[in-house]
């Protein structure tokens, strides 16, 4: 792993010798957001209240030189001026993986308003580790040049987002306006996530070593999706 000057103020990861970028924005408030998720004594509420502000502060870094814009002109009260709007005329698709992506949602409407939410609901075998999908509200078709955000906080194995990435690439969602967002991202998703979609861009909290027998992430923050519910 590279650690490159950064360009934005996102630290820019240059993940192994692949070219799948991993941000890990240096903000307090993320860093603070997180430490509150990762503590075993914060209750479900205030678990969900930092989710929902990951969700808003890693959406906010995640969007900077993302979201299509377009110059245009208005008039102020004195004066004509240069004017720059987001661009209306290219579609912003943002997916939430359930459960857990929920909450993150929570926090990236409030710096995301005009999106349309694709749900994908997947578990995986506690045993096997395998992935299934439960849930699939994904359109038939998205658009060429829609741009997509995945909000799936633990990336572990990678079972769960690669099988995300494959029901959004095959319904024509481009991988080169992909980017996803996680609360603690795990090399071997990294790995595989680089492997087949090296365009795609991963914005997270952090990055943790390794993940356990059971496929959590340690030392991670349990499981999202309980403590997130209170279940
Ligand atoms: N899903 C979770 O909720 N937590 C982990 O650590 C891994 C997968």
């Amino acid at each position: 792993m590279i650690l490159q000057k950064p360009k934005t103020p996102s630290v820019r990861l240059k993940f192994m010798t692949l070219q799948l970028l991993v941000y890990v924005p240096p903000h307090p408030l993320i860093k603070h957001w997180l430490a509150v998720a990762r503590d075993i004594n914060t209750p479900a509420t205030l678990f969900k209240t930092a989710m929902t502000e990951l969700g808003r502060w890693l959406t906010y870094e995640t969007i900077r030189e993302w979201l299509p814009t377009m110059d245009s002109k208005v008039q102020t009260p004195l004066a004509e001026s240069q004017a720059t709007f987001i661009n209306p005329q290219i579609p912003i698709a943002v997916i939430p993986i359930l459960r857990a992506g929920l909450a993150l949602w929570e926090g990236a409407q409030t710096v995301l308003p005009v999106a349309s939410i694709y749900h994908l609901g997947l578990v995986r075998d506690e045993a096997t580790l395998e992935p299934s999908c439960y849930l699939n509200k994904l359109p038939e078709k998205f658009a060429p040049d829609t741009r997509i955000l995945i909000l799936d906080p633990m990336l572990a194995t990678g079972g769960s987002i690669m099988l995300a990435m494959k029901e959004i690439t095959s319904r024509g969602g481009d991988a080169n306006f992909i980017r996803i967002i996680s609360v603690v991202a795990a090399p071997p998703a990294l790995q595989k996530l680089s492997q087949a979609y090296p365009t795609v861009n991963v914005y997270t909290a952090m990055i943790d070593e390794s993940l356990n027998n059971k496929g959590y992430i340690v030392p991670g923050l349990g499981d999202a999706g309980d403590r997130s519910f209170g279940t």
